[in-house]
């Protein structure tokens, strides 16, 4: 039965016995309502089946899991927050494999180890979630360059390996670069760990590089360590309404790239704003009725700037410019959160309009203008009615199409979308990964041999298909 958990033959008591054999019975979770929170996915668009959730709390308990799982047949699906956008952290619907699922929830995992301020590291377990590694690195003076709205529930281990990028990405870069080291536990039971902390160490391959991004598919990531940044004295927010996206993307090319402190530029359209607000009671976005609005709508740019000196003036200076509409500025916590919350609540404002087609596409910035530009027109052609809402990273070519109103099964609208990204050059997954939802789309923008190479270490270190199958994988 979708989403819930039961034992419904021989094989699968046995497998039950023997994980709370392994673990305690504690840590094996059966009951169908507490299950559900783990085979649902945070779009609903991605329900599984599960004979077991489990919750190690220690590398050791999770290599007994593995073994277990190794001698059952059996997939291990890793979950950290839930929150992925890609169907990767839930199990397959029931009967879509021939195998009993477990589901591996990294939750427990989840003390901060060490926070190191001369060597700028924080080394912490994989269920640890990013809101909290941020507190953590704040009391010692540093940040993690890294920020994401889904902060409270995502994992550094999932953030690890879906090489998660948000807002901070143009600055400090993805996860790629700010992990320093990892631990995980591979299909056959061993420990790979690379926690050393140097700065310089050339021998050999580095796993975390192999890990990261690898989506739950070649091992089970259960430590991880990150790269700190000193926080800045002064950051500031800039809301910046313009006329149209073009000229977002103009001011966006031109003076606020040349800024030496900007840490974020996102970009929201007139529709999402309006639905933002109109969801969440907050006061109409600055700009929203003044002047003229050009071809698709306003547009407003989220900036942030931060430094050892206030930023202020150089924002000031890089947004003074004909097109723009208005500008709220904000430097106090509270200020700027007020400002945040029209883009960060965008995700969850779509999801209360129905289940929404997510796709999460890149081109080069140069290209940015004609993608937004095309998709209305392709969107409609493909699922005539449906509402489009669009935002993105922009300053990272990355931008974040939604679609509700075709039914979730029906991919047609994603088909047509992905399939202008590849003519555009682009990434069907700019941040959110591949998991089950873009298998389809796979060979759009990866060759024979690529997907060969990926076939081949999968073989090699997951030879039984035990991590996630599905997961990464094309469709035949
Ligand atoms: C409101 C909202 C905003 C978001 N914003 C962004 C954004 O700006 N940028 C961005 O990149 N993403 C964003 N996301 C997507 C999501 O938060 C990220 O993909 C995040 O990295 C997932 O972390 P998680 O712990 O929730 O992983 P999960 O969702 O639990 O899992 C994601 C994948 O990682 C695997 N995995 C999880 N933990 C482990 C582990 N310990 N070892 C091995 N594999 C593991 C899973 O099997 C699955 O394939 C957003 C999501 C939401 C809901």
């Amino acid at each position: 039965v979708a989403g819930t958990a039961r034992a419904s033959s021989g094989a699968d008591r046995q497998l039950l016995s023997d994980l709370e054999d392994a673990l305690g019975r504690r840590r094996v979770l059966t009951d169908p309502e507490v299950c559900a929170g783990y085979t649902r996915d945070w779009t609903g668009r991605y329900v599984g089946s599960a004979a077991a959730v489990v919750r190690p709390e220690r590398v050791e308990q999770v290599q007994a899991v593995v073994e277990v799982a190794a001698r059952h047949g059996a997939a291990l699906i890793c979950q950290g927050g839930n929150t992925g956008l890609v169907g990767g952290s839930v199990p397959r619907p029931a009967g879509a494999l021939d195998q009993p699922q477990i589901v591996c929830g990294m939750s427990g995992m989840c003390a901060v180890e060490d926070v190191d301020p001369a060597g700028r590291l924080l080394c912490a377990g994989a269920g640890v979630t990013l809101s909290a590694a941020q507190a953590a690195a704040g009391r010692a003076g540093f940040h993690l360059g890294i920020d994401l709205s889904s902060r409270g529930s995502a994992t550094l281990g999932g953030m690890a390996a879906t090489n998660a990028g948000g807002m901070q990405m143009l600055r400090f870069g993805g996860m790629r670069a700010r992990v320093a080291g990892i631990e995980a536990v591979l299909a056959d039971g061993s420990i790979v760990s690379r926690l050393s902390g140097l700065a310089k160490d050339n021998v050999g391959w580095d796993p975390a590089a192999l890990f990261v991004g690898s989506e739950g598919t070649l091992a089970v990531i259960t430590r991880v360590m990150v790269r700190l940044e000193p926080l800045p004295a002064h950051r500031v927010t800039a809301l910046v309404a313009l006329a149209s996206v073009d000229a977002a993307l103009e001011l966006l090319a031109g003076p606020v790239a040349a800024l030496p402190s900007l840490e974020a530029a996102e970009l929201t359209l007139e529709d999402g704003m309006r639905l933002v607000a109109g969801e969440f009671d907050l006061p109409p976005p600055v700009g929203l009725e003044s002047g003229a609005a050009g071809r698709g709508g306003r547009a407003w740019l989220t900036l942030e700037a931060a430094g050892p000196y206030d930023p202020t003036a150089e924002l000031a200076a890089a947004v003074d410019h004909p097109f723009v509409l208005g500008a709220a500025v904000a430097s106090d916590a509270n200020g700027r959160a007020r400002l945040w919350a029209y883009r960060e609540r965008h995700t969850e404002a779509v999801s209360r309009l129905g289940v929404p087609h997510k796709l999460d596409v890149s081109v080069t910035r140069s290209r940015l203008g004609e993608l937004v530009g095309l998709l209305p027109e392709r969107v409609a052609a493909a699922a005539p009615g449906a509402r489009l809402v669009m935002w993105g990273h922009a300053a990272d070519g990355n931008v974040h199409v939604n679609v509700v109103g075709p039914p979730p099964d029906d991919d047609g609208v994603d088909d047509a979308v992905l399939r202008l990204v590849a003519e555009l050059g682009g990434s069907i997954s700019a941040e959110h990964g591949v998991g089950v939802a873009r298998r389809r789309w796979l060979r759009l923008v990866r060759s024979e041999g690529d997907l060969q190479l990926m076939a081949r270490v999968k073989a090699a270190l997951d030879p039984g298909g035990m991590l996630n199958p599905g997961v990464l994988e094309p469709l035949p």
